[in-house]
């Protein structure tokens, strides 16, 4: 089991510290937890994290190896800070600033070149839902989002319905099995079939184990709860438990 928190752009410094400082803290069997702070923070993160086994990586990074990019953030400078994997075509920066499939596989190329795992984030709106297209919106996410030259072992994808990102809502357990499922069998058919496929959206410590229970879950992109140790370390605990039971079967 993967359980990945993205604080997005939360929260304060004075308060990261003590928050990563409880990750490293606790430990949780058969699962590999992933810290994506807000990119001022790795290099401090990075050392509160330090021999702890929470694993960090960058939110996002620029498809161009260096240059004249006011504001962005290089791949090769998340590495440089510690972080062993960057965040790629989450919702909030394909909405905000308008990252399109193509982008994102550009910026996953660029990052696998400089040694980062990648994790891309899929997943359709409301309205494509309702219109019945939401499987066909995921499988074209991933044909245009992941990069030729991406091998198994770095590649993970979140699938994450935009509707539920944030909301309290949380796709219902039919649901993600059956998009877990069409996305396994997308992944398959292009030799990436061992691919981790995390769920995110609204995933809290009291809807945990029924989101793990599903069997083609592999863990939790974890956004609003990761921020408070507490329910994070509830939600790495139903990780623990689910993946025990993976083991026994
Ligand atoms: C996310 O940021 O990827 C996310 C799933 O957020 P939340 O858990 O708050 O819905």
């Amino acid at each position: 089991m993967i359980i990945a928190a993205n604080w997005k752009m939360n929260p304060p410094l004075a308060e990261a510290g003590a928050l990563a400082a409880a990750y490293a803290a606790a430990t949780h069997d058969g699962v590999t937890r992933v810290l994506f702070p807000p990119a001022p923070y790795l290099v401090q993160m990075s050392m509160r994290l330090d021999g702890s086994g929470v694993l960090l990586g960058g939110q996002d990074c620029h498809q161009a190896d260096s240059g004249a990019h006011t504001g962005d953030v290089a791949a090769s400078m998340l590495a440089a800070c510690g972080a062993g994997m960057v965040l790629l075509g989450h919702s909030e920066r394909r909405q905000d600033h308008g990252e399109t499939d193509a982008l994102v596989a550009a910026k996953a190329g660029t990052a696998l070149g400089e040694g980062l795992a990648v994790m891309i984030c899929v997943g359709e709106t409301l309205d494509q839902r309702a219109a019945g297209d939401a499987e066909a919106v995921v499988t074209s996410q991933l044909e245009g989002s992941i990069p030729p030259v991406v091998t198994p072992d770095r590649l993970t994808i979140a699938y994450e319905p935009v509707w539920a990102i944030g909301t309290g809502k949380v796709a219902g357990v039919d649901e993600i099995t059956a998009m877990h499922a069409a996305i396994r069998n997308w992944l398959a058919g292009r030799g990436l079939g061992q691919v981790p496929v995390l769920y995110g959206g609204s995933v809290k410590p009291g809807n945990a184990d029924e989101i793990f229970a599903v069997g083609d879950v592999g863990g939790a992109l974890v956004g609003g709860a990761s921020l408070k140790a507490e329910d994070f370390d509830a939600i790495c605990a139903a990780g623990a438990r689910a993946a025990a039971i993976c083991a026994s079967a």
